[in-house]
């Protein structure tokens, strides 16, 4: 018999690829809760984000700040397009966004949870909810598993699949604790995939204000050697910044974020596409051609109006103030806040509760080729209670069918 521990994408994945491999093999899925792919229903906003439509697994690894270098063999043998075909074949047409994510066409997260459960249906895996595993043995002398359950009673197994994911779903009973009393090694778990909170004057009055491309630096001891970039579009929020280009960076600096405490210096160039020299030519210019203009009328530099004046007030330059009477020392501020506004970053935040564990079982300790333990054989894991994540996008969920997949057939092989 194999039981799988979780009923979360990857727990699912690797059951219905194992009894499909090995139909006569029984398999017993666990889940403690009452219902099984509860973080797969609320996903991506209630549409499930599944994949992405990055094929090339040299591109995909780059996705996922801790475990790529170890799934590149692993999209080689079961990548996006595979898990597209996979749903596609169960009865759910999907689309790709323009940025690459893949939905449902039907844009509910439902059909991906059916759709899962109607496979294992169908194949006879026996599913169990409300139902726990609090402890999980090798029993050397029988050469399998013993597994004691929340009402006290036991299982015994010859192979087990822990996929009880990260800390979002853990508890004292979760699967980091389960793997580390075999004997494994947890790589502390971090929040990853979270907002920043900062109270800086300078975004006062800002929130809600999108700006399309900037350029962000975490800086501080925790950060290595000049500090952690990430470019793209940010979001001012209530409490501080959201945005693609900070859940990246959130994502890169989950860790050394977590030993900063979550305070260090974020480093925004509101102008990445105009070098500094040159923007200072720009203000010069633009000063010559327009000094009886006031300053709050600048060049177009691709950043929004409110911002151009929140960085005048800022460096305290008034706004009123006529472009021909802005001597160099203003100038010079102007460009320094364009180019290098620091924020203080003083905590996080989840983003939409949408967030995923930095740390878990570490990767050294399982082999990729079938998910199998090095520790313990026998024991195979799949999706986030192994140190995998990614950033947005869908990526999450593609470690979780590809490990679920390797598991699945590492299991019956
Ligand atoms: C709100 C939200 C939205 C998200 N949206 C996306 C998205 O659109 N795209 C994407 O790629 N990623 C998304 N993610 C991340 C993604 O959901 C996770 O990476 C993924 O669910 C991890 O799958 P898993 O099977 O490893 O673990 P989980 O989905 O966490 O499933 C593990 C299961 O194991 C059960 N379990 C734990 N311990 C035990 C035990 N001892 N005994 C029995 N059962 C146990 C848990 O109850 C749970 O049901 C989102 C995450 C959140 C929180």
């Amino acid at each position: 018999m194999i039981v799988v521990i979780g009923g979360g994408p990857a727990g699912f994945f690797g059951a219905i690829t194992a009894k499909e491999a090995q139909p006569d093999v029984p398999v017993l899925l666990l889940e403690k809760h009452q219902h099984v792919l509860r973080k797969v229903l609320v996903s991506g906003g209630g549409r499930c984000n599944l994949t992405n439509n990055c094929h090339d697994p040299r591109e995909l690894i780059k996705q996922y700040p801790r475990g790529g270098r170890e799934l590149n063999g692993a999209f080689h043998r079961f990548g996006p397009a595979d898990i597209m075909g996979w749903f596609e074949g169960h009865g759910v047409p999907l689309k790709s966004e323009p940025d690459g994510r893949i939905f449902p066409r039907s844009d509910t997260s439902s059909c991906i949870v059916e759709a899962l459960r109607a496979a294992a249906h169908q194949l006879g895996i026996e599913i169990r909810t409300g139902c726990g595993v609090i402890d999980l043995e090798f029993d050397a002398a029988e050469k399998e598993f013993l597994l004691k359950l929340d009402d006290n009673s036991k299982l015994r197994s010859a192979k087990v699949l822990l996929a009880t994911g990260g800390q979002t779903s853990g508890d004292r009973r979760g699967g980091f604790a389960l793997a580390a009393g075999l004997g494994h090694g947890i790589e502390n778990p971090v929040p990853s995939l979270f907002t920043f909170k900062s109270q800086d004057s300078l975004l006062y009055g800002l929130a809600g204000l999108a700006v399309p491309n900037v350029s962000i630096k975490a800086t501080g001891d925790a950060f290595p050697g000049k500090g952690l970039s990430e470019t793209g579009a940010i979001l001012v929020t209530h409490w501080g910044l959201s945005g693609p280009a900070i859940l990246r960076l959130s994502a890169w600096g989950a860790r050394a974020m977590a030993d900063a405490d979550y305070r260090f210096n974020l480093m925004v160039n509101w102008c990445p596409e105009v070098a500094r020299n040159d923007l200072d030519k720009m203000l010069i210019t633009w000063a010559e051609e327009n000094g009886k203009k006031q300053v709050s009328h600048g060049p177009e530099l691709g950043i929004p109006r409110r911002l151009w004046d929140a960085l005048l007030e800022k460096v305290k330059i008034p706004r009123d103030k006529k472009w021909a009477e802005l001597g160099k020392k203003n100038r010079n501020q102007l460009v320094e806040a364009l180019t290098a506004s620091n924020l203080s970053v003083y905590g996080k935040s989840a983003n939409k509760e949408e967030f995923v564990t930095c740390g878990g079982v570490r990767l050294k300790e399982v082999d990729f080729k079938t998910m199998e333990s090095r520790v313990q054989p026998g024991l195979f894991m799949a999706g986030e209670v192994l140190d995998i994540d990614g950033i947005t996008g869908g990526f999450n969920f593609q470690g979780c069918w590809t490990t679920g997949f390797l598991a699945g057939m590492g299991m019956t092989s």
